[in-house]
């Protein structure tokens, strides 16, 4: 084991020769295309568990020795390359760098791939037999019949519980906390809203006093009231990048229209009827998972031409050739 070489301060480490970008190469790679560094280090690839290599860019490499015009043409390819989006043949001004997307369609490629991940979750859950949806409404506006929670089982749709949710502090209450306890002790819950969507529809709602919020502790007593989180998803967020709706053209965070009724409907019901409600989430789900949910007209991938982007250079960053 060769003694440590210390990374270069201030640079991007790899960790992983597969996670390198197209265009980087270290000093040995480019030598042993007759090429040494022309230019700064860009960034490091960690080797042998202890050491770093620099890494440079071969657009900025010169020849080791005069070359021969062959050289100098696979050299002026190489470079040319460079500066061109593989997936729309736009020419940049500057190297594009990482999986070489130009801008627009690097915002195309992520969007696309929290789409892609959408489905997958969805997938996941459908596929899941513990996995079950909590609907709460405890809206103290509206009919006492309304004021409920409901359970639907996400696989088979079935309907696991349903009560009306009481006031807070009383036993009614209280038996349906400990219902919801017994219920999700075993099961993944899947929530409805996200940040959007009324408040009165958040699980937490059910063990706090009206107009306090929720506490997350290290251990908390009620975790499938516990905020939504990666490990507890919600529909609203798998919905969300599936649809593929974004604020601003260059946003690459999908997010819930918040103009319901305009030209983007719901996708699943919100009404007084938390069954009717939940089995239209649960449904909602499947459709995600087998592809036939509507994506909207205007994601980013659909209106600029090229297409659903190839995300392969991205899996293999990721490790996730495998997931599909
Ligand atoms: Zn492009």
């Amino acid at each position: 084991m060769p003694s440590a070489v210390p990374p270069i301060p201030g640079l991007r480490r790899y960790t992983r020769w597969d996670e390198i970008p197209d265009g980087l190469y270290t000093k040995t790679q480019l030598g042993s295309q007759g090429l040494k560094p022309g230019g700064e280090p860009v960034a490091q690839a960690l080797y042998h568990g202890n050491c770093y290599a620099p890494l440079y860019l071969i657009g900025e490499a010169v020849a080791k020795r005069a070359c021969t015009s062959a050289q100098r043409a696979a050299l002026d390819r190489a470079r040319a390359l460079q500066y061109v989006c593989r997936r729309c043949g736009h020419q940049d001004h500057e190297p594009l760098g990482r999986g070489r997307w130009c801008d627009r369609c690097s915002v195309a490629a992520a969007l696309f791939d929290l789409h892609d991940q959408a489905q997958q979750r969805a997938r996941e859950l459908v596929a899941d037999p513990a996995a079950a949806l909590l609907v709460v409404d405890v809206d103290p506006d509206a009919l006492p019949t309304a004021q409920a929670v409901a359970v639907i089982g996400v696989r088979g749709r079935d309907v696991l519980y349903t009560a009306p949710a009481g006031e807070y502090g009383t036993p009614e209450r209280s038996a349906v906390i400990d219902r919801l306890d017994a219920l999700f002790a075993d099961r993944c819950v899947v929530e409805e809203p996200d940040f959007t969507g009324p408040l009165s529809r958040f699980p937490d709602r059910l063990i706090c006093q009206p107009n306090q919020s929720f506490q997350p502790g290290p251990d908390p007593v009620h975790p499938w009231a516990a905020p939504h989180s990666k490990v507890r998803p919600s529909v609203a967020r798998i919905w969300a990048p599936w649809f593929g709706w974004t604020d601003r053209p260059s946003s690459t965070i999908p997010s819930i229209p918040s103009a319901w009724g305009d030209d983007v409907p719901l996708a699943w019901s919100r009404s007084l009827d938390l069954v009717a409600d939940g089995r239209s989430m649960v449904d909602l789900l499947h459709r995600i998972a087998d592809g036939s949910e509507p994506v909207w007209e205007r994601a980013a991938w659909m209106v600029d031409g090229y297409g659903e982007p190839d995300l392969s250079w991205d899996r293999r960053r990721n490790g996730l050739g495998a997931a599909a």
